[in-house]
């Protein structure tokens, strides 16, 4: 792969994006296709492509490719079409702070601390795990607890077991992927415990990671202590109420040495908190206009940075249009401003984007508060989807035509989930 030098770099880029994971080259790929000069794609990582390359299991690129790609694949294909485009990669280097006049500063071990001015910034920076100090889980501190991400990075790139008897603690996506892949490896997966009455991960990995290999999946189930002093050697769990108060007298103990959490993904907001741009309370990523633009002017935001998205495919697609959006800033093309607002209303937890324009084609992802079959989605009376259901763990994303914006005449467009 190419990589920028960090003491060849000019002073100022037209576009310079925060993280190269697939939101990051996506978003270059964009900005290149618009006529944007210079772009440089920077990430902390020794090499670009994000968390997609401890991700070997398929599942990648469905929609986006037509095809079912593992996740090296997919960081392959973008990474390819980056070199390609001729755009520079800095790897090695930490995007640590960044100014209101897009002046970033740049962290590297080997050549120290740079600026640089850009035209344009996409901030894609990812997501992080959430870990046990997030939900605070009673009992000791031994060794042996720690993210499913984590234990994916030790089995998949640096061949490390993390334990041999293994209680997986919620069911998001990672968690449920890494109960196969470590049953593949011969550990024991004694169960997936979940303290909501619903799966938080996608069906398709319930059904291949979980009953196709007969691990048990334990709902409004929690674990209640963490036993050991120096490893893991044993958890007790409980079912919990409808207010998720754990019922002790139906408690029962697991010998284990292992707990993997998969407890949910942080968008990593740091950058956008030190340039103060507004973020959405539910998302806790940044608000973005149609257009991907942040509360900054000309800082662009896509990708885990912005709303957590189950399928890399959305991702490219979003941030396409991010660096799309970045390279009509820079050219000068910039689209009219939008004129309407999302307002997430009944079962809608959020919609991003924030708002939108009447004269463009949008998508909108949303994610809902709490599953219901036979709905329809309800936008401010111009538009109904029937869907055949709908659950929190997949993002709903749905196509708006601007003739149907066409006849919607006030500034606040109300987004509801309702039973048919
Ligand atoms: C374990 C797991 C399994 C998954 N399985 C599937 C699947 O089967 N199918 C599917 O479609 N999707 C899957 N996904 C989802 C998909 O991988 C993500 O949606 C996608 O990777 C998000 O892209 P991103 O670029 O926003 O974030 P990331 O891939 O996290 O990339 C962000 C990049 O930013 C860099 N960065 C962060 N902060 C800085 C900074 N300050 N300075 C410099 N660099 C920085 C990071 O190093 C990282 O490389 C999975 C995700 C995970 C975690």
């Amino acid at each position: 792969m190419i990589t920028a030098e960090l003491r060849h770099l000019e002073p100022r880029y037209d576009i310079v994006i925060s993280g190269a994971g697939p939101a990051g080259m996506a978003a270059a790929v964009g900005a290149r296709a618009r006529g944007a000069g210079k772009i440089l794609l920077i990430d902390r990582e020794r090499e670009a492509g994000g968390i997609l390359w401890q991700c070997i299991h398929h599942g990648f690129g469905l929609h986006h490719f037509g095809e079912e790609l593992t996740g090296p694949e997919y960081a392959q294909r973008y990474l390819q079409q980056v070199i390609d485009d001729g755009i520079d990669v800095l790897t090695d280097t930490y995007v640590y702070d960044i100014s209101p006049d897009r002046v970033l500063k740049l962290m590297s071990g080997s050549h120290g601390i740079r600026l640089i001015q850009a035209g344009a910034v996409v901030l894609a920076m990812g997501a992080r795990e959430r870990t046990r100090g997030a939900i605070r889980i009673p009992g000791e501190r031994p060794a042996g607890v720690l993210t499913a991400g984590l234990a994916q990075k030790f089995v998949n790139m640096m061949g490390l077991l993390p334990g041999r008897r293994v209680v997986i603690l919620g069911s998001g996506d990672i968690g449920l992927i890494m109960a196969r892949r470590l049953t593949l490896e011969g550990v024991e997966v004694l169960g997936v415990f979940e303290i909501m009455p619903h799966a938080n991960g996608l069906n398709r990995n319930i059904v291949q990671c979980l009953h196709d290999y007969d691990i048990p999946l334990h709902l409004s189930t929690t674990i209640v202590d963490i036993r050991g002093h120096d490893r893991v050697q044993g958890v007790t769990v409980a079912p919990v109420s409808e207010t998720f108060k754990p019922d002790m007298s139906r408690a029962w103990d697991i010998a284990c040495d292992t707990v993997l959490l998969s407890i949910g993904l942080i968008p990593e907001n740091e950058l956008s908190r030190r340039i103060d741009l507004r973020l959405d309370p539910v998302t806790t990523g940044p608000i973005v206009t149609s257009t991907m633009e942040t509360s900054a002017n000309g800082v662009f935001a896509c990708g885990n940075v912005v709303h957590i998205h189950d399928l890399v495919d959305f991702v490219s697609q979003e941030s396409m249009l991010a660096g799309r959006a970045a390279g009509d800033y820079v050219t000068g093309r910039r689209p009219p401003a939008d004129n309407i607002r999302l307002l997430p209303g009944d079962n809608v937890a959020y919609c991003v984007p924030h708002t939108l324009s009447t004269d463009r084609e949008h998508v909108i992802y949303m994610r809902v508060r709490k599953p219901m079959e036979k709905c329809t989605v309800r936008f401010g009376g111009v538009l109904d989807k029937k869907v055949r259901y709908v659950f929190p763990a997949e993002m709903v994303n749905i196509t708006v035509k601007p003739k149907v914006l066409e006849n919607f005449h006030g500034d606040t467009l109300r987004v509801d989930v309702v039973q048919r």
